[in-house]
C-alpha cells in the first residue's frame, strides 16, 4: 500500500514536472510499480555519481529491476506514453560526467539490486551462469565485474580482457569498451562479448550477436547506452590463471619506453610463453607518486627516490608488466620473464617484483580505494580525462603536456599504455585513433579542497581544458575515451565517419531519445510535439 502511494506521488510528479498527460494508472499497470521507488536515498543516490563534478537534479523515480521484461515495460511505457519521459540505465555510478544520470525520468539502477533494495515484490535479477564447456558465462548486465569474477572462478574460468578495477558493471563498460593491460592481446572488453540481451528504446526486447540483429550487436558495443539498455551479456571465458608476477621498470627516456611498450604488445600474435599478459605504464612527474594510489606496489617503509634514479630529476616513466601463471608451470616462469625483459632498455637496477594470486592481481585497485575512503579521499571530484592518442603523436604528446603543461604536480595518477587496432572490432561504436597503434592516456586527478592552487578542482578543470587545445593546435588529433561534450558538432566530430551510423541506428532503435539522455548527444523528443 505504502509503495502504491509513493508511486502514485512519483507519477504526479511527473505529470506536474514535463507536463505529461499520462494517466498516473497507466504506469501503476505495468505491473512493474513494486520495483518503482521514490525513497529519497535511492533518488539520491541515483543523482550522483563517482566524477562528483555536476549537480545534476535527481530523477522523478528510481526502477530496481529484477527482470529484462521489468525494463522493457517500463521503457515501453515511456515510448508508447503520449508525452513520454527519459530512461537512464545506471551500473554503479562510475562515470564522471552525469552520463547516467537523467532529471526529468527514470532511473534503472541495474546494479546492486540483489543486495536487498527492499523492493517489496522480492524479486531479484538472474545470477550468472556459467557454461564451463562453451566457456562463456551469461550474466544481468548490472553485476559487477568483480561477481562475475567470482563466480566463474567457481570452475576454474576467468573472462579475458579486464579494467583495472572490477567495481564496474558489465552494461556500464560494454557501453564504452573496457580497457585494461590485457587489451593488446585480448582486445577491449567489448571484444569478448557473443551475445547480448538488449531492451530498445521502443521497449522491445532482442537478442542479438554476430548471427542475430547483428547491426544492433555491433551499435550496442561501445555505444554509450544510445539503442538500448544491455539486460544480458554472454561474455567469453579462458582457464583462470592462478598466480601473476607483477614487475614494474623505469626509464627517464620517454622514446626508448615507448618503444619497449610497442615492441611487448607486438608480441602478441606469439605463444603465451613468449609475452607478458599485461602491459601498462604511467608516468610519475612528482616524486610522491612514485608510491601512488593506484597500489601499494613500492614498499612505503622503502620509498623510491626518483633522483636516485634521474639525477636530472624530470619526468619517470613506470612501464608495468604482469605474467600470469598455474602452480604446474611455477618452474618456468622465471625464465619466461628474464628472457623478455632481456630484450627491454630500462633504467639498470630499477627492476621491481612483486608475485601474487591472481584475484589480487585483478583487485588491486580496491585497495587502493579502501585506503583513500580511511582518508575521506575517495568521495571527492575526479576531473578525469581520458584520451586515445596515435603513436605517431605520442612524442609531440609527451613533450607539450607531461613535460610541459603538467608543471611538477599532477593530483593523480597518469597511465599511459598502447593497444593494437586490429583488436578492436571496427563495426562497434566505439572510437579510436585512426592507426594501426594508439595509446591510452589516462589523466586520473582528484581535486581536493586544501588549499593549494594546482589540488583545486578550477585548476584541474582548466588544465584539462589547456591539454585538449593544446592537442588541437599541435595537430594531435585524439579521441576522448569516456568522451565528454555538450555540443552537437563536437559529437559528430568525435565519431567522424561513424556518425552517420549512429544517427540512423538511433532514430531505428531510440527515436524518441528516451535513452541515457545524461551523454547529452541527442535531446530527448519535444514530448508535446511527438506524434
Ligand atoms: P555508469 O556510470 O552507471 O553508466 C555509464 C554509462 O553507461 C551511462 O550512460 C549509462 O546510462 C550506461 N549504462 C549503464 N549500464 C547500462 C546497461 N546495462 N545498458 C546500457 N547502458 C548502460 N574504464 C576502463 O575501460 N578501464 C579501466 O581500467 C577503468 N577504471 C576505472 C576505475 C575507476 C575507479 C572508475 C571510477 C572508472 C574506471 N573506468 C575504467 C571507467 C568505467 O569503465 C566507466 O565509467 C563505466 O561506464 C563505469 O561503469 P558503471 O557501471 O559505473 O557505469
Amino acid at each position: 500500500m505504502a509503495t502504491k502511494l509513493l508511486l502514485t506521488f512519483a507519477i504526479c510528479r511527473l505529470i506536474v514536472t514535463v507536463g505529461l498527460t499520462l494517466d498516473p494508472t497507466e504506469l501503476l499497470l505495468l505491473g512493474v510499480d513494486a520495483q518503482l521507488s521514490v525513497d529519497p536515498t535511492d533518488v539520491k543516490a541515483a543523482s550522483l555519481d563517482f566524477g562528483l563534478l555536476i549537480g545534476a537534479q535527481p530523477p522523478l523515480a528510481v526502477m530496481h529491476p529484477a527482470s529484462s521484461q521489468d525494463v522493457a515495460q517500463l521503457v515501453k511505457a515511456a515510448y508508447g506514453s503520449n508525452f513520454g519521459f527519459t530512461v537512464s540505465a545506471r551500473g554503479h555510478g562510475h562515470s564522471i560526467n552525469g552520463q547516467a544520470q537523467t532529471a526529468n525520468g527514470v532511473v534503472v539502477q541495474m546494479s546492486g539490486s540483489k543486495g536487498g533494495s527492499g523492493m517489496a515484490s522480492g524479486r531479484k535479477p538472474p545470477h550468472p551462469r556459467v557454461w564451463p564447456q562453451e566457456r562463456f558465462v551469461d550474466v544481468w548486465g548490472g553485476e559487477l565485474w568483480i561477481d562475475v569474477l567470482r563466480s566463474t572462478l567457481q570452475h576454474g574460468l576467468a573472462p579475458k580482457s579486464w579494467t583495472d578495477y572490477l567495481y564496474l558493471s558489465v552494461g556500464g563498460t560494454l557501453s564504452n569498451a573496457g580497457i585494461s593491460g590485457q587489451a593488446f592481446n585480448h582486445g577491449p572488453q567489448i571484444s569478448n562479448v557473443h551475445e547480448l540481451d538488449v531492451v530498445t528504446g521502443k521497449g522491445e526486447l532482442l537478442t542479438c550477436s554476430e548471427e542475430q540483429n547483428s547491426e544492433m550487436f555491433h551499435a550496442v558495443l561501445g555505444g554509450l547506452g544510445q539503442f538500448g539498455i544491455i539486460t544480458r551479456a554472454r561474455i567469453s571465458l579462458e582457464p583462470a590463471p592462478q598466480r601473476v608476477r607483477w614487475i614494474r621498470v623505469l626509464y627517464s627516456n620517454f622514446s626508448i619506453f615507448t618503444s619497449d611498450q610497442e615492441y611487448l604488445i607486438s608480441l602478441h600474435e606469439q605463444p603465451t610463453s613468449q609475452k607478458f599478459d599485461y602491459v601498462e605504464g604511467f608516468v610519475i612527474v612528482d616524486e610522491g607518486l612514485i608510491n601512488n594510489w593506484r597500489s601499494s606496489f613500492f614498499s612505503p617503509h622503502n620509498p623510491v627516490k626518483i633522483s636516485s634514479l634521474d639525477p636530472n630529476g624530470g619526468v619517470l616513466y613506470c612501464l608495468e608488466i604482469a605474467k600470469n601463471y598455474h602452480e604446474s608451470t611455477a618452474s618456468t616462469v622465471d625464465q619466461e620473464v628474464e628472457s623478455l625483459l632481456k630484450k627491454l632498455n630500462f633504467i639498470p637496477a630499477s627492476v621491481f617484483t612483486t608475485d601474487l594470486p591472481y584475484v589480487d592481481f585483478l583487485d588491486r585497485v580496491h585497495k587502493a580505494e579502501l585506503k583513500l575512503r580511511s582518508k575521506g579521499l575517495w568521495e571527492v571530484p575526479h576531473p578525469w580525462l581520458n584520451l586515445f592518442v596515435p603513436k605517431s603523436k605520442i612524442a609531440d604528446f609527451d613533450k607539450g603536456v607531461f613535460k610541459g603543461i603538467l608543471g611538477n604536480k599532477t593530483s593523480g595518477p597518469i597511465l599511459i599504455y598502447p593497444m593494437n587496432k586490429n583488436k578492436w572490432d571496427h563495426r562497434s561504436s566505439a572510437v579510436t585513433p585512426d592507426e594501426d597503434v594508439f595509446y591510452l592516456v589516462a589523466l586520473l586527478r582528484s581535486a581536493l579542497d586544501n588549499g593549494e592552487e594546482t589540488h583545486s578542482l578550477e585548476y584541474l578543470t582548466n588544465q584539462n581544458r589547456q591539454i585538449l587545445r593544446f592537442c588541437d593546435e599541435a595537430g594531435i588529433t585524439v579521441k576522448q575515451y569516456l568522451p565528454h561534450y555538450t555540443t552537437h558538432q563536437e559529437w559528430v566530430d568525435h565519431f567522424g565517419n561513424k556518425w552517420d551510423r549512429f544517427y540512423r541506428l538511433k532514430m531505428e532503435f531510440d527515436p524518441r531519445h528516451i535513452l541515457a539522455s545524461g551523454q547529452q548527444i541527442f535531446t530527448p523528443t519535444n514530448m508535446a510535439s511527438w506524434r
